[in-house]
């Protein structure tokens, strides 16, 4: 039975990293003009209202993009992730918030290719919906564990690969461990990133342990937190782990993630990790 929803989420300062990161890699491999695929295992709704009352329910936004809306200087990586809310808004005024599907669809190119999987049957008519006019798209209310595996190595030889499971059930921590070792098996070039929450820490030490051990090279590690480690008050950080990561990606994020930490966190508790976990 799938609960999770991201309308209750969406803005939040996990987003603003996961999504910073997806713009990042996206605009990097648009550098070229061979045609890739972008394949979302977990895809949510595609956009969210912020005046939803899921949204309105747990107001997380005000405390993620909402804080960037207005900030000025920002520097340039920063710019090009919010240029890509604002255009999902068509104002300036921040009212809705892009999902991972949309923020790819506007960035990638006629050439290229989406792969989308979303289980939850309300969201995935509103994702599918969303997406029917856009043929470059593919969207199905299938597995998106078994849909990645399914799909690689894709014919362009050229891939991004979000996967953003909720994390309700614990075995998703596995899950995605085993997927993605199963996935670069089959094809090693791909770019890979992986969102974590920071709810019980060892669980996270034990997914970047299997990792570190799996043989894969060319692991970063990407980490921004609101507050400091609990164990009794959820989520306290939120990460992305990337295989292959364009080589730009480190400084760009050693450039933003002090700043996001001081500008999101709560109570000047705001933290961050920069890693490289496993050289090239
Ligand atoms: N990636 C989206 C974004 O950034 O806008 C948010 C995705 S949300 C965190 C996770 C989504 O995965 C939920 O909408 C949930 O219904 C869906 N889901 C859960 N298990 C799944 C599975 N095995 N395959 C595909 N989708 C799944």
């Amino acid at each position: 039975m799938l609960s999770y929803r991201h309308s209750f989420h969406a803005g939040n300062y996990a987003d603003v990293l996961k999504h910073l990161v997806q713009v990042r890699i996206l605009n990097y491999f648009c550098q070229k003009d061979k045609p890739f695929c972008y394949i979302d295992s977990h895809a949510g709704a595609g956009g969210y209202e912020l005046s939803s009352d899921h949204a309105q329910q747990t107001q997380e936004y005000q405390d993620g993009i909402q804080r960037l809306w207005q900030v000025e200087g920002l520097p340039e990586s920063l710019q090009s992730y919010l240029e890509e809310i604002r255009a999902f808004n068509g104002s300036k005024e921040l009212i809705r918030y892009p999902g991972s599907p949309t923020i790819a669809q506007q960035i990638l190119r006629r050439q290229d290719k989406l792969w989308l999987y979303e289980l939850h049957p309300t969201d995935y008519k509103i994702l599918s919906d969303h997406c029917q006019e856009d043929r470059r798209i593919r969207c199905e209310q299938s597995d998106g564990f078994q849909g990645l595996i399914a799909k690689v190595p894709p014919l362009e030889r050229r891939a991004v690969v979000l996967m953003d499971p909720p994390y309700e059930l614990k075995e998703d921590y596995q899950r995605c461990i085993t997927t993605l070792i199963k996935a670069h098996r089959r094809f090693a070039t791909g770019c890979y990133a992986l969102w974590y929450p920071v709810v019980a820490r060892e669980r996270i030490n034990k997914m970047e342990a299997e990792l570190v051990a799996s043989g894969i090279r060319n692991i970063q590690l990407f980490e921004l937190g609101q507050s400091k480690d609990t164990e009794t008050f959820g989520m306290s950080a939120a990460g992305m782990i990337v295989i292959n990561p364009p080589w730009t990606l480190m400084q760009e994020m050693q450039q933003c993630l002090p700043l996001l930490a001081e500008l999101l966190g709560k109570e000047r508790s705001g933290h961050f990790r920069c890693e490289t976990l496993v050289e090239e």
